[in-house]
């Protein structure tokens, strides 16, 4: 459902992405790390259309992102994407925020896109805070806030980007087990993360990059246990 050909990335006259080749399958979810700089997080926006690629192909679920612009705008209605920071809309509710996307470019009605916001707003598990604005949310629950505002775009495919790493860690659990949940019901998924019990449990395959490039991916047992490459091997040191 993503196949990423030889793809090459330069930001101005630095190379971010070099010869980056990746496929991923319907149902598939994988985890990626590396090191910081190691373009991670370059890659997943690629793989949405928010930065350009200079060489090479991206085709996500049949469409062709590199051919034009109007692909774009096409892929953006299939990739549900979270950040690190949660960017919702501070002047809406919860609720408003869930809404806004499929109201504006899906066409659906209000009342229709409030359903859809309920519905995944109870699947997050807060709905009892639609009404409430995102600053009186805690961390971990703006980011369940922020997945089910991707959810209601019914994405074939969510791209998360370090989902975790700005909550404080008693808030983790709570975003991880929303993730897992998705998992469970079969969502292609491509995480950027170092949570590595999270890559042990639920990744069919663990991606290692350093330096631009994809040096390494297996599935978690093999890569933990038997990491092939000298910088996997250094880097799990550091981070397990
Ligand atoms: P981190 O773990 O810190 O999030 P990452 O693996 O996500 O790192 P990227 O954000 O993809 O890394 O960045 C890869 C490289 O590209 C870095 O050297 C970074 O400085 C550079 N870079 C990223 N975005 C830009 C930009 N908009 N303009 C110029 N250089 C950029
Ligand atoms: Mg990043």
């Amino acid at each position: 459902i993503i196949e990423v050909v030889a793809v090459n990335k330069w930001y101005g006259n630095f190379q971010a992405l070099t010869d980056v080749d990746l496929k991923v399958d319907a149902g598939e979810r994988i985890v990626v790390c590396g090191p910081s700089g190691s373009g991670k997080s370059t890659m997943i926006r690629c793989i949405n259309g928010l930065e350009k690629v200079q060489k090479g192909r991206i085709v996500v679920d049949g469409i062709d992102l590199t051919a034009s612009a109007h692909n774009v705008e096409a892929v953006r209605q299939e990739v549900g994407m979270v950040f690190q920071q949660f960017n919702l809309f501070p002047h809406m509710t919860v609720l408003q925020n869930c809404m806004l996307a499929p109201m504006r470019s899906r066409r659906v009605d209000k009342q229709a896109a409030e359903a859809l916001a309920m519905k995944y707003l109870t699947r997050v598990r807060i709905a009892d805070q639609a009404l409430k604005y995102p600053s009186q949310l805690s961390g971990g629950q703006q980011q369940r806030v922020a997945i089910a505002r991707a959810l209601c775009m019914t994405p074939k495919i969510m791209l998360f980007d370090e989902p975790t790493s700005a909550l404080d860690p008693e808030m983790v659990k709570e975003v991880l087990d929303t993730m897992i949940g998705l998992a469970d019901d079969g969502m292609t998924m491509l995480c950027v993360t170092h949570e590595m019990g999270f890559a042990r449990s639920v990744a069919d395959r663990v991606i290692f990059m350093a330096d631009g490039k994809i040096i390494e991916q297996a599935p978690p047992a093999t890569f933990f246990s038997h990491p092939e490459h000298e910088k996997t091997r250094s880097f799990l040191g550091q981070i397990l």
